[in-house]
This record gives structure tokens, sequence and C-alpha cells, in this order.
């Protein structure tokens, strides 16, 4: 398999044409950026930490029968997925009040939810990714019921599967982001990246944040942060 020309540069990755038409090449990056960009940096080794965890990640998600578009990783920084045309929309499932739930519903942040919360906000730089609804969503002419229907479904199902297997690693999964694409055959596939900086992940005994929390509040050791998850989920080996 070759790279050949860039298709994509986003704020966290850049994606490759290969010389299969349903393969992209997918290169993660040191840059970071939050609140909608206006806040930027650069995270020395993110890049590789994000491309293992995510790796790992998807992996086991696929074992516990949850497809998605991770076909394999390259090296430290890149890796192969399926070509997807991914829907425009962040699926959001939250287990604790953080972030921008607890400042829109008042709660204080750490408050335990008494079910997961789902939210879909639009993926849309020039409107700041606002939070939507299904009706919203219905008259954009976004996505058909039935496929919101897949991705909250399928997202609960990830909440379950990424609950479980962290906190037997002592960590608590607070929230995360995912996306999805439509692949060649029309399926809904989870698509994108599931890292510290899409999710937001507590130290279960001292509640340290070990996340792009660390990056967004200027609390350092923010390299650290994500070379400990790594190492929790069992990714800190050579590839
Ligand atoms: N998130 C993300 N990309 C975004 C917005 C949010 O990956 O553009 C993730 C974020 O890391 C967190 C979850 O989605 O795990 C919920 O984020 P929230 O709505 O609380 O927004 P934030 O506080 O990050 O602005």
């Amino acid at each position: 398999m070759e790279k050949q020309e860039q298709l994509y540069e986003g704020k966290a990755k850049k994606v490759f044409r290969t010389s299969d038409p349903e393969v992209y090449w997918v290169s993660y990056k040191d840059d970071a950026t939050a609140f909608n960009g206006e806040k930027k940096g650069t995270i020395v080794g993110k890049g590789e930490l994000n491309n293992r965890i995510s790796a790992i990640f998807f992996s086991l998600l696929k074992e516990r029968g949850v497809d998605n578009h991770f076909v394999k990783l390259l090296s430290a920084t890149e890796q192969l997925v399926r070509r997807v045309e991914i829907i425009p929309l962040e699926v959001v499932i939250r287990n604790i009040a953080a972030g921008s739930l607890a400042k829109r519903l008042g709660l204080e942040e750490g408050t335990v939810l008494p079910q997961p919360v789902v939210e879909f906000y639009y993926k849309d730089d020039a409107l700041g990714d606002p939070l939507i609804n299904d009706s919203h969503i219905q008259v954009l002419g976004i996505a058909d019921d039935s496929t919101v229907q897949t991705m909250e479904r399928i997202g609960l199902r990830v909440n379950e599967i990424l609950q479980a297997f962290l906190r037997e690693r002592k960590v608590i999964l607070v929230d995360f982001k995912l996306e999805f694409g439509r692949a060649a055959d029309g399926s809904v596939l989870l698509a994108d990246e599931i890292s510290p900086d899409t999710c937001r992940f507590w130290d279960e005994e001292t509640r340290e944040k070990l996340d792009k929390d660390r990056f967004r509040r200027d609390l350092g050791d923010v390299e650290q942060a994500y070379q400990e998850m790594l190492r929790r989920i069992g990714g800190d080996f050579d590839v």
C-alpha cells in the first residue's frame, strides 16, 4: 500500500489517498486546538499517542462486534482506515456532567448522571458546532431518522464496552465524542478517532484528568497524561 495525494488536512490529522480507492492513509499530528480553534498549541508526541490509543480502542470495539473504519496501524503516527463519507454530526455520550453540559444545565462538574445522555452537534465551524436535536437534523436533511437511531444505538454500545474496559484499568469514562461515516455499501460506520482529544478520562482514585482538558484549562503535563492513558490501556510498547 502506498501513500498518494493528500485529500484533507484537519486540526489533528491529515488524510491521504492510497492505491486502493476504498482505503485512506491517516497521519496524526501534534497540533492541538480547543474552543472552536480559538486556542492553538502543540502537544509534543500527541500524534503518536492518539494514533496508538485510537488503534487500541477501535480494535477492541471490532473484537466486541462494533464494526468501524480502522484497518491497521502503519507506523507510530499513521494508520489505514476504510473510506467513508463523514456524516456532519458529532455524537456525544455522557456518563458524568462536565464541560458544556455542566455549564448548560447548571450541574456541578462530576455529578453522576442517572443514565447516559446522548447529544448531537452539527459539525459546522462557521456556526461553532451547535447542539441540535432530531427535528433540526431532519429539517436540515443531514441524516434520516434511522441513521440517527443507528448512531445513537452504536454510541450507547461503544459506551458500555469502553466503560467496562476502562473501569478495569481504574479510569472513569466521563464523556466522549464519536463520528460516523457512510461506507461504500451505504452502511453507517463508526469512524474518526477515539483518544484523549475526544474523550474525558479521569483517574478513578485521584480524579486527575487524563485528557485534553489539561490543554483546554492549562493544567500542564498534557503529554504525560496522554502517555499515562496509553499505558493504562496496554499500548506502551513499540509497533
Ligand atoms: N468533544 C470533541 N470535539 C468537539 C467537542 C467536544 O471531541 O469538537 C468531546 C470532548 O472532548 C468531550 C465531549 O466531546 O469528551 C463533550 O464535550 P463538551 O460538549 O463538554 O464540550 P467542551 O467542554 O469540550 O467544549
